[in-house]
């Protein structure tokens, strides 16, 4: 019952985020599939989480708009999230849910959800408010090197705060919404700091080893890949060629997720 309940709340929200916009076709199927999961084997609670994600990255993706034109060109996709964009945000948090529907007396399952979500979402807030930055920001690899606004691997000291606030985000809830009432302080402090590294691990991943490849029409490097935004085809320069966007946010989830259950470990969870 409760998973024909999440089948059908995830289907409507997929269904507007598909309406306005901020999902395609097969992100909204993805969506529909994460959100049956995490409504139906959690509860509430864990959609609540979900859902702090889903809006706040989402709205401010659309926020700031004229300040970010131009910008867009350099990340590898659109406003309208893709199935791999959606797995490779919120398919680490789905396989904690079914974690926990195994092992419900575990609190490595919420852990494990919760860390998962605030690394990602610290990375899109980032991402999206790291622009508004009044300077150029820096290469995480050589701080003393600034590169241009939307440089995969550059961060700034707006954009690390941003990073902060969107963990804490997720963190608070985690905390006050946790279906046993366990966690204290400490876990809020624990997801916040984890959220942060793994979005700092995915800068860490766009200035080394991601995928980057080069537009000879504009001469900009871009992560975009077979086309440009131009219509031209990119040429691969640097990076693994299968670690594209889309697993650099897995990666980033799963060192929050490591980070955040060694804690536990440690807090003797
Ligand atoms: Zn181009």
């Amino acid at each position: 019952m409760q998973i024909l309940t999440g089948f059908i709340l995830a289907l409507v929200i997929a269904y507007l985020a598909y309406r306005a916009r901020t999902l395609n076709w097969s992100g909204a199927l993805a969506a529909t599939l994460v959100g049956t999961v995490v409504f139906g084997f959690g509860g509430w609670q864990w959609a609540v989480l979900l859902l702090t994600f889903f809006i706040t990255s989402s709205g401010l993706s659309r926020a700031f708009r004229n300040r970010k034109q131009g910008l867009d060109e350099k990340f590898s996709k659109g406003h309208e999230r893709d199935a791999g964009q959606v797995f490779g945000n919120g398919g680490l948090a789905t396989l904690f849910v079914l974690i926990h529907a195994l092992v419900p007396e575990s609190t490595i399952g919420w852990l494990g959800f919760a860390a998962s979500l605030a690394a990602v979402n610290a990375d899109t807030w980032a991402t999206e408010l790291g622009v508004l930055n009044p300077t150029a920001p820096r290469m995480i690899t050589d701080l003393k090197k600034r590169v241009e606004k939307g440089t995969s691997g550059a961060v700034s000291l707006f954009g690390t705060f941003a990073s902060l606030l969107g963990s804490a985000v997720i963190a608070l809830p985690a905390v006050l919404l946790h279906p046993a009432g366990m966690l204290d302080g400490n876990y809020f402090l624990l997801i916040t700091t984890a959220g942060l590294a793994g979005s700092l691990f995915d800068s860490l991943l766009g200035a080394t080893v991601q995928a980057m490849y080069y537009c000879p029409a504009d001469q900009k490097e871009t992560e975009k890949h077979p086309l440009h935004t131009c219509g031209i085809p990119t040429v691969h320069i640097r990076g693994w060629r299968w670690l594209d966007n889309d697993w650099v946010n897995f990666a980033c989830g799963l060192s929050g997720v490591l980070l955040a259950l060694s804690g536990g470990f440690l807090f003797g969870m």
